[in-house]
């Protein structure tokens, strides 16, 4: 059986060490710009910097791994983005220091494994694209596959804040950690401090009913959120406020510690499927935390059908009860993704 709890802690490290490098590309975004005379191009070299130090870190901890990362280093290795590889070596450097580009250009690679394993690594070197670009909510989201289920997930939120009085449209200067291994919950670890379980109670009868959604409306479909918060409005004694928006799968986060009560992703586009990397770390952080996590048919994630839940539709996460609402609601209102 392979050793999870080591797993864990490689997992951990990588997403720790990942954050500290987004955090810094993040506050140098201008000079980033400079270099690379590219408004997007902060976002790139974070994402492929990112991706860099998180199979650097699992490579040195664990030997070879199979790692599904969501980037590869071919924009990297055209001459025309010379600039953008500078910046992304600088940025690796700050974390370990000594290596070539060469080396930043491998480990990006190391990211090229396939779904075709028993167990694999997912990874999202930076979830939240638009929310990092923003200053707003992202996440470096890793998780580890087994038989189409996520069961070592750590997932970095650097501008998430711990303290739920604080805005979360703003960037918190500690950010949060999420580490679990299926069957063992799910801790919350804040920058220096000890990890401490993060458990999750249900509603109770005429609790309201707070929900959060994706900030970009190409994500997730905001009428058919409207209807099923106004269905459960009517039918249940439950009040339902507007969602809260932000970027990433920090929506998981907030709905494992009970910020919010449901993370509901509703399809848009005609037969876009979910990416596994988009979900497989979130999603063990919510169900250890005591949330039931599916598509909107109420149907179990599976991670078994390549780089996409190609047998899913959307996404709800939420604790039982809630869960149940917003499935009945779904079912109720015939809402049929295009
Ligand atoms: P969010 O932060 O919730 O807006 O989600 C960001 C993720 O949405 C990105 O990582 C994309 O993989 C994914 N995405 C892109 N297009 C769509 C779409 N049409 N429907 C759902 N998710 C999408
Ligand atoms: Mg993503």
């Amino acid at each position: 059986m392979p050793d999870y709890a080591k797993m864990l802690e490689a997992a951990r490290d990588a997403v720790t060490l990942s954050s500290g490098v987004c955090r810094e590309v993040q506050l140098a975004l201008d000079s980033v710009r400079e270099i690379t005379k590219d408004d997007k191009s902060p976002v790139t070299v974070a994402d492929f910097a990112s991706q860099a130090v998180v199979a650097k870190v699992l490579t040195d901890a664990l030997g070879e791994v199979v790692l599904v990362g969501e980037e590869d280093s071919k924009f990297l290795r055209d001459p025309d983005h010379a600039a953008h590889l500078e910046a992304v070596l600088a940025a690796v450097n700050d974390a370990f220091g000594g290596l070539s580009a060469d080396d930043v250009l491998k480990l990006i690679d190391v990211g090229a494994g396939d779904t075709h394993h028993a167990g694999f690594w997912t990874l999202d070197p930076i979830d939240g694209t638009k929310g990092f670009l923003r200053g707003q909510q992202y996440a470096i989201a890793l998780a580890y596959v087994e038989n189409g289920e996520p069961v070592v997930g750590a997932m970095g939120c650097p501008n998430l804040p711990a303290n739920f009085g604080a805005p979360l449209d703003e960037a918190d200067p500690h950010g949060c950690i999420y580490e679990a291994i299926k069957g063992d919950g799910v801790y919350e670890i804040v920058r220096g401090g000890q990890p401490t379980r993060v458990r999750r109670n249900d509603i109770e009868a005429g609790d309201p009913i707070r929900v959060c959604a994706s900030v970009e409306k190409a994500h997730s479909n905001v009428s058919d959120t409207d209807r099923i918060l106004e269905h459960i409005k009517a039918n249940s004694g439950h009040d339902t406020g507007e969602p809260a928006r932000l970027d990433s799968q920090c929506k998981y986060a907030v709905t494992a510690r009970g910020q919010a009560d449901a993370y509901l992703r509703m399809p848009t586009r005609p037969g876009y499927v979910e990416r596994i990397w988009d979900h497989a770390a979130g999603a063990l952080v919510a169900t250890e935390a005591g949330c039931f996590v599916t598509d909107i048919f109420g149907r179990a994630l599976d991670f078994s059908h390549g780089r996409g839940l190609e047998k899913n539709k959307g996404i709800v996460c939420a604790p039982p009860r809630v869960h149940g609402q917003v499935i009945g609601a779904i079912e109720a209102l015939g809402i049929q993704p295009a």
